[in-house]
């Protein structure tokens, strides 16, 4: 019977899921992913996590609660850097010993360090090390990897064309809902586990799609883009999200085809508070489009989110039906 190896649906799943999975199948193992999130699973988590962890780590640690009995092995990667000269949140990095020191009965942990810092060399040198664990070939190792890249390249491509993640891996495609106001464009900024766990955000996307609003996400666009109006920072981002989420949104603010922008934030979460002040800063000086901040944790309410969504997309039509009989003085 294939090795079976349990990967969390939660964090980075909802990123690099397309090619850990053909890594993993191409190397004869058998991939396993935790339910959806539920109310239970994030229960679970949080009584195993400690208090002061963000909602996102919190519900990472149900899902490994809900799949650890069913796996050989648990792929919990220790993630400090996706790009050059630049680090992921610390918590990523300590993932697999705080996974370790507070859940028992765990299966192997897989938690190869992924640290892309000083070289993206160091990413075969990661699926090297993680091929290991099932074979000692390593030629089948590299070609698996290789597969892999290009899982993820045809998954990044269609994110770049306007998909959204969920509805590439859980293949369900735009349904927007029809009607006779105009579509509205949205750019949603936020870490793509917040944007896309539907539990997390209170089926935000669905709620959105049927107001007949469109959703774009910073990841639509292109790293020279992003990288190029990070630049205009003063100083280099110390964060990838950081970076990644300002050179995006300055890219968005150029456009005209942007109706409102949405920050989803975890609430607890550093960096966050830092990335979301700046954009917030940012967006208020460069133009008047309507902005709004959705702050995320294990007692956001259904009512609270449906209201402000509701809020929001309604002030943006009554704009545009009104702006030009409302004086400009208020
Ligand atoms: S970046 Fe923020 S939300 Fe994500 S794991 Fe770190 S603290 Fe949590």
């Amino acid at each position: 019977m294939d090795v079976k190896v349990g990967i969390p649906r939660a964090l980075f799943y909802y990123r690099y899921y397309p090619l850990w999975k053909t890594f993993f199948e191409e190397l004869n193992t058998q991939v396993v992913l935790s339910d959806d999130t539920t109310s239970k699973i994030l229960d679970e988590g949080t009584k195993a996590c400690v208090a002061e962890a963000c909602l996102p780590v919190k519900i990472f640690y149900g899902h490994v609660m809900n799949i650890k009995d069913k796996v050989d092995y648990l792929f919990v990667p220790r993630f400090t850097s996706i790009s050059k000269k630049e680090y992921i949140c610390p918590k990523f990095g300590g993932l697999p010993d705080m996974i370790r020191n507070s859940i028992k009965n765990l299966p192997p942990l897989i938690d190869t360090e992924i640290n892309l810092r000083k070289s993206k060399k160091n990413a075969i040198k990661a699926a090297m090390e993680i091929g290991s664990f099932f074979t000692e070939d390593k030629r089948k190792i590299k070609n698996a990897y290789k597969k892999a890249l290009k899982s993820f390249g045809e998954f990044d491509e269609k994110i770049k064309k306007g998909m959204l993640a969920t509805d590439i891996l859980d293949r369900k495609f735009n349904v927007i809902k029809k009607s006779n106001e105009p579509l509205l464009n949205i750019l949603v900024i936020g870490h793509v586990y917040n944007l896309y766990d539907s539990f997390i955000n209170m089926d935000m996307i669905e709620k959105l799609r049927k107001k007949g609003a469109q959703i774009t996400t910073i990841d639509m666009v292109e790293e020279d883009i992003i990288r190029k109006n990070a630049c205009t920072l003063p100083k280099r981002m110390f964060w990838n999200f950081g970076s990644r989420a300002f050179g995006s949104t300055m890219h968005f603010l150029e456009r005209e085809d942007i109706d409102g922008i949405i920050y989803l934030m975890s609430f607890g979460c550093g960096i966050d508070s830092f990335v979301c002040d700046l954009i917030e800063r940012k967006i208020r000086k460069t133009k008047d489009i309507p902005f709004i901040i959705l702050t995320l944790d294990e007692h956001s309410g259904q009512a609270g989110m449906d209201t402000r969504l509701e809020a929001f997309i309604d002030m943006i039509r009554w704009r545009y039906r009104n702006e030009d009989n409302v004086s400009a003085y208020g």
